[in-house]
């Protein structure tokens, strides 16, 4: 079955490369109209040009209060709204407990964790006036069973469950679902410093045996997206290979 959502509008966070810029091509496969942005805003208009089908780039730093309101409001205006929201951006900073600095804390949650609420928050007020809507949330298996060296970083994965679940509860009477997709270990630039101790850790703990890509993590999305998920809100979605169950 191939999922279509024609003259839906598609808003991604940081859709430049590894998994956001897989789930822009399969929503731009799918028919809809895609929006997306990083802080690198020329890559950004770079890639909605290869993309086709009327996608636009936008410069954005979602940990920014005042640029995430700037991008809605320029999406609104130039797409007339905004259906779906996909909360990708983010990054890691990794260090153990105590050499962990309070810059590296806060980098990483504003953009993971805050940058998702503030989104959200902008994203959403079509949606619930439309009574239609979907907010799908990346967060990480490192959300649900937490990682030696990334206590921020599961940190801000744990808040993106906790917040996915209470929005989900407070948008479901306007039929805007909330969810979120927890990826395993996947093969894109942000895995691509982990050392081949970890890697190998990793690979021995998943029973798929091997690591997953970014088009997997698109598939799951985009089925979140679609119609064929109307009944389901404030669901974690595991896509790892089978590394936590
Ligand atoms: P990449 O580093 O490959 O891509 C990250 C994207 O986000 C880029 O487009 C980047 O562009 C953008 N970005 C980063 N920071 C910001 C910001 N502050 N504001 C706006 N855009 C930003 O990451 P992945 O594709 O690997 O990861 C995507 C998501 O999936 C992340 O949330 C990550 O935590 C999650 N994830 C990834 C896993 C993996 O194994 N790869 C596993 C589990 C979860 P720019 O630098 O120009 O801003």
């Amino acid at each position: 079955m191939k999922i279509e959502l024609p003259g839906k509008v598609a808003l991604v966070t940081g859709g430049t490369r590894g998994i956001g810029l897989e789930i822009c091509q399969a929503f731009a496969a799918a028919g809809a109209k895609v929006a997306l942005c990083a802080r690198d805003g020329a890559k950004a208009e770079e890639t909605a040009k290869q993309l086709g089908g009327g996608a636009r780039g936008y410069a954005c730093d979602v940990s920014i209060p005042a640029q995430v309101e700037a991008f809605a409001k320029a999406v609104d205006k130039d797409f007339g709204q905004i259906d779906v929201l996909v909360n990708n951006a983010g990054f890691t900073k990794d260090n153990l407990l105590f050499l962990l600095t309070e810059a590296d804390w806060d980098s990483v949650v504003d953009t993971n964790l805050k940058g998702t609420f503030l989104m959200t928050k902008y994203a959403a007020r079509g949606m619930i006036k439309r009574r239609w809507g979907r907010v799908i949330n990346i967060t990480s298996v490192v959300g649900l069973n937490g990682n030696k060296g990334q206590s921020n970083y599961s940190a801000s994965k744990a808040g993106i469950i906790g917040f996915t679940k209470s929005v989900a509860k407070e948008l479901a009477s306007r039929n805007v679902l909330v969810n979120a997709v927890a990826p395993g270990f996947v093969e894109t630039e942000l895995t691509q410093s982990v050392t081949p101790e970890a890697r190998k850790y990793f690979l021995d703990n998943i029973p798929l045996g091997r690591l997953g890509q970014s088009s997997e993590v698109a598939a799951a999305v985009l089925f979140l997206a679609s119609d064929l998920a109307s009944y389901i809100t404030g669901q974690v979605l595991v896509v790892d290979g089978g590394m936590v169950m």
